[in-house]
């Protein structure tokens, strides 16, 4: 018989009850230390009291009106994304897909405002973008889109961070370009600034418009409020979601004016999106996350953290190959299957969030506290070691 929840999720046999910063109670009492924030989402930690406070207060005044009003705590929001990045308008959603999905339509009707349609939208292989039927067809990759054409068409997928491929693409017929500076899912595969540098020239020449979806390496994870600022480079239209909301379903496109031209009124909407109460939690993630002396604290976090698994890499070999990532967005490259590194850390009460290309992620929230970091260096390091015994034991 089916589950009365439809099993489209392979779930691990726990459930939580509470959380508290790092932390996550177990039903039966035990505390997990949580470096995967339900996924890079819970930026602050679990129940982070300067959201509970502004998401009790808001609750309180009001929840939901609708896009029919004009929404202060929504243009509050937008006006603090366009101070702070290279966006000059932001439409509000309540979710990294819908993002996408809003991604693919402004692209396509930028083009078709100017009287030029365009359909191609190239995108890197290894990509994750959502679930909607749009965004599996732009990611592409079997396992996603597998049974579920016809696709939309009109997307290319290339090589990850293939220059000469993209060079070899682009044309008077692409509309975009979208890439995650850091893929999350595909492995914390980091694109090269060199990289970002040159797709920017490349679309600029091609008159196409570069789509950054910074979902999960987005709002301060690696140490930037936004990854694409280490390349000194800006995209035309970015996703936002994931931690954007600490917890509370939240997701943004930002855009330059020009590229967003084609979306006027009647052209997109949502019924959530922008709502008061998630828009006054986004607003205050990012006023605190924003803070130039929040983000230098990342980085010290990170340099800890990274300082920790380096030695583990090194204690380890026969388990871990490599570190990678940037910021708090770390990928173990692993030896084994990372499933079983996840396991053996959840016997450690210590939670991480498996990915693409053999790796597991840690990604926890942003104010981890130090003996945080180092509890969950231990952890992992008791871990690897029964992994080792358990390889040694079948050698
Ligand atoms: C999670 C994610 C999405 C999808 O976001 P949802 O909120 O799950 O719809 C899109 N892009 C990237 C890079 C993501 O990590």
């Amino acid at each position: 018989m089916i589950p009365s929840v439809l099993p489209t999720y392979s779930r691990l046999p726990l459930s939580f009850v509470s959380g508290e910063g790092s932390w996550l109670v177990e039903a039966d009492g035990r505390r997990f230390l949580d470096m995967g924030a339900g996924i890079a989402v819970n930026a602050l930690g679990h129940a982070a009291p300067e959201l509970v406070e502004v998401l009790t207060a808001q609750a309180k005044k009001l929840w939901h009106v609708s896009n029919l009003y004009t929404i202060p705590e929504q243009e509050r929001l937008a006006a603090k994304l366009v101070e702070l990045t290279f966006a000059d308008t932001v439409f509000f959603t309540n979710s990294g897909t819908e993002a996408a999905e809003l991604a693919i339509k402004m692209a396509r009707k930028y083009h078709y405002a100017k009287d030029a349609p365009r359909e191609q939208i190239i995108a890197m292989q290894g990509a994750f973008h959502g679930r909607s039927t749009g965004a599996i067809a732009m990611a592409g990759g079997d396992k996603m889109v597998k049974g579920f054409g016809p696709l939309m068409p009109g997307f290319e997928h290339l090589p990850f961070g293939d220059i000469e491929a993209m060079k070899a693409a682009i044309s008077q017929d692409t509309a975009a370009v979208i890439v995650e500076p850091i893929q999350g899912e595909g492995g914390i595969r980091v694109l090269p600034d060199a990289f970002l540098r040159e797709l920017r020239a490349l679309c600029d020449a091609a008159g196409a418009l570069l789509i950054f979806d910074e979902v999960q390496c987005g709002m301060g994870r690696t140490g930037r409020l936004f990854a694409h600022e280490y390349a000194g480079v800006a995209p035309d239209i970015m996703m936002s979601a994931k931690g954007i909301g600490g917890g509370f379903p939240l997701g943004a496109v930002l855009a330059r004016e020009d590229a967003a031209a084609g979306m006027t009124a009647g052209t997109h909407g949502s019924t959530y999106g922008g709502n008061p109460l998630g828009c006054a939690i986004g607003a205050a993630v990012v006023d605190i996350v924003s803070d130039p002396a929040f983000l230098v604290e990342i980085n010290r976090k990170a340099g800890l953290l990274r300082q920790g698994l380096e030695g583990l890499v090194a204690s380890h070999p026969d388990v871990f190959e490599s570190v990678r990532g940037t910021g708090l967005m770390i990928g173990l490259k692993c030896r084994v299957a990372p499933a079983d590194v996840v396991a053996a850390a959840q016997a450690e009460e210590l939670l991480t969030v498996p990915a693409a290309d053999n790796v597991v992620r840690l990604l926890p929230a942003l104010n981890i506290p130090d003996g945080d970091i180092a509890e969950a260096v231990a952890r992992l390091d008791r871990a690897a070691g029964a992994l080792a015994g358990d390889t040694a034991a079948s050698a």
